[in-house]
């Protein structure tokens, strides 16, 4: 069989091919030369198969769009605390290249905007780091979301900073409040450089699953950040991430994203999907038009809203079955299914302190369960205990070892078994 998923890119791609508006970044003269017919999506999912469409194999600058990565790199090299001491987390409301601090702290507002990424840029790599030692982490780094080196377009580059005033007066301003401490013009071009590394709208589904898939690049399986920092950058990209239209964004698409001024977005949706999609003509908020279009239908279609309400919790509790054993003996059974979170957990603690089990012998069956955070499995070990002190036999029926090392607290350690020994009884 074809994938459908292809044929569905195209189509979208046919009908917002038709939408002209905006115009093409000026700013950076080499930008402008951009064929502005041009339109491509592609979407990774998390273990890196990707679908594309158009012209997803043509490159451009990357832009803004290796702000975040920058900002994942600085905060898994330099930790939050010192991170944050430097750049804050509020969404702007200006310009993305607007030369203001924020009052009070006179940090910048956030990384997403210039003043906040040339900060980030001089935090990538470890204190002390050369100029040349943090360049190539930065580039190295990005690169590791990408999961190929990406190289420079060094006419973007020389073009850029032959017209770099406006990131050249910011870069000052850092130094001058000791926001950053190297040489600004340095800064600004190291800055520049790493705008200009050149990506593929494929590269960019691939960047953003690795973000979905919890800072582990599916392709190559390199973990190139840890949870934590994902979660921070994505909840950055959510609140700044699309210049100073992210209510709009939000509403409409729904998936933490950042734009850039030669066309491109990248979308992610955490545990789901990495999106790139790539139109250079931009809005008025600097985000591309078509671009735009093209993941408000993705949006919709696929149901990616991050505020969609997921499945209801009670699902993972898929009730409970009394087996007979030899001796008259019974067991009451709780199956549990799918990825258990709070929620999921809350069912089965409710379930049982509302209803106790009446039987000796308790069973908590895993079987088809496939992964249980750290909340879930706490409430989950403490159900094992309280039943425990209640006079129950607790056995966890988990062959693939879902709940490692189920310890319980007062030393309590249930009997894990791979199969019930008595088969499936008739259930009463
Ligand atoms: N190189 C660009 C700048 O700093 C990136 C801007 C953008 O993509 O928003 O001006």
């Amino acid at each position: 069989m074809r994938s459908p998923i292809p044929e569905y890119l195209d189509e979208v791609l046919r009908t917002c091919a038709g939408d002209r508006a905006g115009a093409v970044a000026d700013y950076v003269p080499e930008l402008a030369a951009a064929d502005a017919e041009q339109l491509a999506v592609a979407v990774s999912a998390v273990d890196g198969t990707v679908y594309e469409a158009g012209d997803s194999r043509t490159s451009f600058t990357i832009q803004s769009i290796s702000k975040p990565f920058t900002y994942a790199l600085a905060l898994a090299d330099r930790g939050y605390e010192a991170v944050l001491a430097k750049i804050g987390v509020e969404p702007s409301g200006e310009a993305f290249n607007e030369l203001s601090l924020e009052e009070g702290s006179a940090r910048p507002r956030n990384p997403m905007i210039n003043v906040g990424a040339l900060a980030a840029h001089t935090l990538a790599g470890p204190p002390g780091a050369s100029r040349a030692e943090r360049f190539e982490r930065v580039v190295s780094g990005i690169s590791a979301f990408a999961g190929r080196r990406l190289e420079i377009d060094e006419a973007v580059c020389r073009s850029e900073m032959e017209t770099a005033h406006r990131n050249l007066a910011i870069a000052h301003m850092l130094r001058s409040y000791e926001v950053i401490e190297e040489d600004a013009p340095h800064v600004v071009e190291d800055y520049v450089r790493q705008c200009s590394l050149l990506v593929t709208t494929r590269d960019l589904a691939l960047m953003a699953a690795t973000l979905a898939n919890g800072g582990v690049q599916p392709v190559t399986g390199e973990q190139v950040v840890s949870r934590d920092v994902v979660r921070q950058v994505l909840s950055v990209m959510t609140t700044c991430g699309m210049y100073d239209a992210a209510g709009d964004w939000v509403t409409t698409v729904g998936i933490p994203a950042k734009s850039g001024v030669s066309g491109g977005i990248l979308g992610v949706l955490s545990g789901q999907v990495g999106i790139g999609v790539f139109s250079p003509r931009l809005d008025r908020h600097g985000n591309s038009v078509r671009g735009v279009r093209v993941c408000e239908r993705l949006s919709a279609d696929m149901g990616l809203h991050m505020m969609d309400a997921p499945a209801p919790a009670r699902s993972v509790l898929r009730g409970g079955r009394v087996l007979h054993g030899p001796a008259s003996r019974t067991a009451l059974v709780y199956e549990l299914q799918g990825t258990i979170q709070f929620a999921g957990a809350e069912r089965l603690v409710h379930g049982i302190a509302h209803t106790p089990p009446g039987h000796n012998e308790v069973a908590l069956d895993l079987t088809r369960v496939y992964s249980i955070n750290p909340v879930a499995r706490r409430m989950i070990l403490e159900t094992v205990r309280r039943l425990t002190h209640d006079g129950h036999a607790v056995t966890l029926i988990d062959p693939d070892r879902v709940l490692s090392d189920p310890v319980a607290g007062d030393g309590i350690r249930p009997r894990v078994v791979d199969t019930w020994e008595w088969g499936e009884a008739p259930a009463t």
